[in-house]
């Protein structure tokens, strides 16, 4: 069988963005479910029709990847948000990672860039936003999804639904 729609797919991957590795799959593949948008849309696209020990290498455009750099998401914040009792948390410093959470209550991941008098200017982009991602790797097992995995649109473990 060929990578299509509502295959299970096991895939070996090791991903490098500029030259440096960011993130690989290890000594187990990582499984999922083709087609129903669990993967970013330049990798499912690729690995359609390859069929099991296919080798592959590619990359990933941004926009078919995590998309572009969003000039919106680079935000400047009252720097009071980050006093804990009128000191500035220690946790706040240029190129630190922070979870703030939204107006809607929403956990939102961002990057300090910078931080001025009144000011501590976040990106909330994603890292790996405005990036090439180079993927390689090869196709480590496929089988046809169940109704039931289709239906959730996600993989089932040996012991069925498991959350
Ligand atoms: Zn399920």
């Amino acid at each position: 069988m060929k990578i299509e729609n509502n295959t299970v797919v096991g895939v070996n991957y090791a991903l490098e963005v500029e030259g440096q590795p960011v993130d690989a799959s290890g000594d187990t593949p990582l499984t999922y479910l083709h087609g129903h948008g669990m993967m970013i849309p330049g990798f499912e696209k690729q690995l359609e029709g390859l069929v099991e020990g296919d080798k592959y290498d590619f990359t990933v455009p941004a926009a078919e990847g995590y998309g572009e750099l969003n000039p919106e998401a680079i935000v400047d914040l009252d720097k009071a948000i980050f006093l804990v009792d009128g000191n500035m948390s220690t946790e706040v410093f240029a190129g630190a990672q922070l979870q703030l959470t939204n107006q809607d209550g929403q956990p939102m991941v961002g990057v300090v860039q910078a931080i001025s008098d009144d000011k501590v200017t976040m990106d909330f982009n994603h890292q790996l936003a405005g990036k090439e991602l180079h993927f390689a790797g090869d196709i480590a097992n496929l089988r046809a999804a169940t109704e039931e995995e289709i239906t959730h649109g996600h993989v089932h473990g040996p012991e069925g639904h498991q959350h």
